[in-house]
């Protein structure tokens, strides 16, 4: 019998090639090396019982600030500027630091797990120290460095931030789980020099472009009365979508500005759960469906969601879209399904190993538990997913074939005491803040 690493038994496995059927996964070294109905044919070191539970690829969270998990519930119920220039930066000013992001990201990192996400696409700063919390969790991230034209973080200047992000990638080159992307805020905070030089600069290193895109209604009047162009032309005139792109938000995109996406394979991070909290707007995405724009699942940060789910996302995003578009046929289930995988796995460019269950892929993967009075009956998995289940109901995490969460336990870290950090830190930002 071969030997593998680990092996996961009895499962409901979902693939997106097939209908949903009972069976196993050999994991070896990382990878799916098998599926299906094999019995007896491994010598596995480990055996995951999978009975009475979905498997199925892991969450792909396409747009989130990991670091900012001490900032849930904070200020909340507030206009998107007084928000953040009363609230937010202030804080954020005071505690930006490389200890600051470890352990806020340690936090987030943990979250995420419990949520069924695998693979997560920062934007932030320190990024060596969001990796450093990843890799302790057991998570993969794409770490997008924030790129400003105004000093932030310990950056004097843009020009530092991308010396930053060449030598984060050579340190992270060979890394099985961190890589490292180039993550411009907006065309409100970068200017048209440093746009260009973000671009130049990932597609010297081949890397992706993370911005936020046409977010609110004054993004767009602002941009048309600076540039007399709208965002995404705006930046299409700077020849940025020359390189590969994911976009956060891009609610307000018109008929022009989504031709040029499209052109571009430019992808999008769906946020509905921070939009409609910012009442910073939505509308129907009928449109970027036809014209076949890759849509992936973005949670944004916690200051503004205020969780990391990815089940509540796209049971949201599903049932607001079917009301907007006033047709509820639109974003069924399986597809949402794969949106918040496959689809999150082509954002950013790893579509050819995270996102599905198939063999050579690398084992990222999630059981979630159907033997309960909420999951029962159970007529279609994808529909139950969507619609019904919540994230207490994920209750094991493979991330490159590890375990790092195991009956709702996460394996690498002590719970108890990130629990105790979170409050540690909440007490200092309500001293600093009275
Ligand atoms: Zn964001």
């Amino acid at each position: 019998m071969q030997k593998i690493e680990l092996l996961i038994k009895n499962g409901l496995l979902l693939t997106y090639d097939k209908e949903p059927f009972i069976g196993y996964i050999a994991i070896d070294k990382g990878r799916i090396i098998e599926f299906g109905n094999f019995r007896n044919k491994y010598d596995a070191q480990e055996i995951l019982d999978a009975t009475n539970k979905i498997v199925m690829p892991g969450f792909v969270n396409t747009h989130t600030h990991v670091a900012m998990s001490y900032f849930k519930g904070m200020a909340d119920d507030l206009p998107l500027m007084e928000w953040l220039s009363k609230h937010i930066w202030p804080v954020e000013n005071n505690f930006l630091s490389a200890d600051f992001v470890r352990d806020s990201s340690l936090h987030g990192c943990a979250e995420m797990i419990k949520n069924g996400i695998t693979t997560f696409n920062d934007m932030y700063f320190f990024g060596d120290q969001t990796a450093e919390s990843a890799q302790e969790i057991g998570i993969r991230a794409v770490l997008g460095e924030g790129v400003l034209d105004y000093p932030v973080a310990n950056y004097k200047n843009a020009d530092e931030i991308f010396a930053y992000i060449t030598k984060m990638n050579s340190k992270y080159k060979d890394n099985a789980l961190i890589d490292f992307a180039i993550a411009p805020h907006a065309i409100y905070t970068c200017g048209k020099e440093n746009l260009i030089k973000a671009k130049e600069l990932a597609q010297k290193l081949d890397l992706l472009l993370h911005v936020h895109l046409s977010e609110t209604k004054q993004e767009v009047a602002d941009c048309l009365k600076r540039h007399n162009l709208r965002p995404a032309e705006y930046l299409d005139s700077l020849g940025f979508f020359e390189q590969r792109v994911l976009a956060a938000h891009a609610i307000w995109l018109d008929e022009r500005e989504q031709n040029i996406l499209a052109e571009n394979n430019t992808s999008i991070a769906i946020n509905t759960s921070s939009n409609l909290k910012l009442a910073s707007g939505f509308d129907s995405f009928a449109s970027y469906l036809e014209k076949g724009i890759n849509l992936s699942i973005g949670t944004d940060g916690v200051a503004s969601n205020n969780n990391l789910s990815i089940l509540e996302e796209i049971s949201l995003t599903s049932k607001l879209q079917k009301a907007l578009n006033d047709d509820p046929t639109i974003l069924p289930a399986r597809q949402m399904v794969e949106i918040a995988t496959s689809g999150g796995a082509k954002a950013l460019g790893k579509e050819k190993n995270i996102g599905s269950i198939e063999v050579g892929k690398n084992a990222d993967l999630i059981c979630v538990d159907i033997n309960n009075i909420q999951s029962q009956p159970l007529y279609n998995p994808f529909a139950q997913l969507v619609y019904t289940l919540t994230s207490e109901n994920i209750t094991d995490s493979i991330v490159n074939g590890k375990i790092v969460m195991k009956d709702r336990e996460l394996v690498n870290v002590d719970e108890a005491e990130l629990i105790d950090k979170a409050k540690y830190y909440k007490q200092k930002i309500i001293d600093f803040r009275n």
